[in-house]
């Protein structure tokens, strides 16, 4: 009794390992697609999403950075276009002061020329009072003043005119003074205009640049995008496959059930159906196969052609190995001391698979054996003769 083992009733995990090994069905080109085949077909399709998302996700991340870039790009260029815009308008102002300037400079010169020219004529009249004809004069300014007193006069309106000359000259140069000091501020604004224009043009540049950067990496994102869907639809297609072909599998009257051969002689130490619990003593437990005592070490064959799914560590069974017969039949073969075959390997009836051992939850060593139909547990015994 102690070398009883114990396996969950569940099968959760070994139908999982059906399920997972069934979703890589991609059958080979004039070829029935095998489990082994799907496993292959599935750990490739799994690299392949895992590569996809890595570069999926460092294609998003450059391309959330170039977009950052661009905007940073876009406030800077706008903000140099208001610097640049607010110029252009103090430029147009310094220009409009100018303009004036240049009126009032050129009606300031034209006065000084018509000053200029009366000074002249008070100057002509001097000189042909004095030189010519001094009494002369007297008619000139006044017939009842005497000379000496129209020359004082004149002199006196000499003194004047030229004062005024003097007075608008002197405007004039102020006047060309402020026209200079606005010139010269309105070239350093154009300067800093034309300064801020090539800076523009560089960060605009740099703008097209990066956006074309942008819009290749959006490109790049895309493709992965679909190459992940791609491979998801793969994925999908499998697990149909897969569906579709466990349900044609489904057993028929046709179905050779036949073919079993007892995996290890020995006793028969526990059968299958329920049974008290072997590590508790205690409660009910549903054994999923039959258990089989013969000498640590007894080499454990296949009971029937097929291929091997399994062949490792399992929670309960221990070293196990699961074989599926492909027409709905598998068999599994558990607390195994050491493992013969590999996954995806084709063993005939009478294949040495492993050898008994008392791994996973076993009490002594024994083999654990069933034979499952749709990943049902049925009884061995309706198949071999223990
Ligand atoms: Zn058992």
């Amino acid at each position: 009794m102690s070398w009883r083992c114990r396996v969950f009733s569940k099968w959760v995990s070994v139908i999982i390992v059906f399920v997972i090994i069934a979703a890589l069905a991609i059958p080979l080109p004039g070829e029935a697609a095998t489990y082994s085949d799907l496993q292959k077909k599935n750990e490739q399709l799994e690299q392949q999403k895992k590569a996809t998302q890595q570069q999926l996700s460092e294609v998003k991340s450059k391309t959330q950075d170039a977009f950052q870039a661009l905007v940073e790009l876009q406030s800077q260029i706008e903000k140099l276009e208001q610097q640049s815009s607010s110029l252009v308008q103090r430029r147009q102002l310094l220009e409009e002061q100018i303009a004036t300037l240049d009126s009032q400079i050129k009606d300031l010169e034209k006065t000084i020329e018509e000053e200029r020219a009366n000074l002249e004529q008070t100057l002509v009249t001097m000189y042909k009072w004095q030189k010519v004809a001094p009494s002369a004069l007297v008619l000139v300014v006044t017939s009842s003043v005497n000379p000496e007193l129209a020359t004082y006069a004149l002199e006196k309106v000499l003194t004047n005119q030229n004062d005024k000359l003097e007075s608008y000259e002197d405007n004039v140069a102020k006047l060309h003074a402020k026209r200079k000091e606005i010139a010269e501020a309105k070239n350093e604004v154009a300067q800093t205009i034309e300064s801020l224009q090539t800076q523009l043009a560089t960060l605009q540049s740099k703008y097209d640049e990066r956006e074309s950067l942008y819009a290749q990496l959006k490109k790049e994102q895309n493709k992965y995008a679909s190459q992940l869907a791609m491979i998801e639809q793969q994925q999908r297609e499998v697990s149909a496959e897969i569906q579709r072909m466990l349900s044609s599998t489904k057993l028929s009257s046709n179905a050779n059930s036949s073919g079993f051969i007892k995996p290890m002689s020995g006793m028969v130490t526990s059968p299958f159906g329920w049974r008290i619990n072997p590590l508790t003593g205690r409660g009910k437990d549903f054994h999923t196969g039959i258990d089989v005592a013969n000498q640590y070490g007894t080499p454990i064959k296949a009971s029937r052609t097929g291929v091997v799914i399994w062949a490792g560590w399992k929670t309960g069974y221990g070293l196990c190995v699961i074989i599926d017969h492909q027409d709905g039949y598998g068999t599994v073969y558990a607390h195994m001391s050491r493992i013969a075959v590999k996954s995806g390997q084709k063993v005939s009836a009478g294949t040495v698979v492993g050898y008994e051992g008392s791994t996973g939850w076993a009490t002594g060593p024994h083999l654990h054996f069933e034979i499952r139909i749709q990943g049902e547990p049925t009884n061995p015994a309706k198949f071999v003769q223990f």
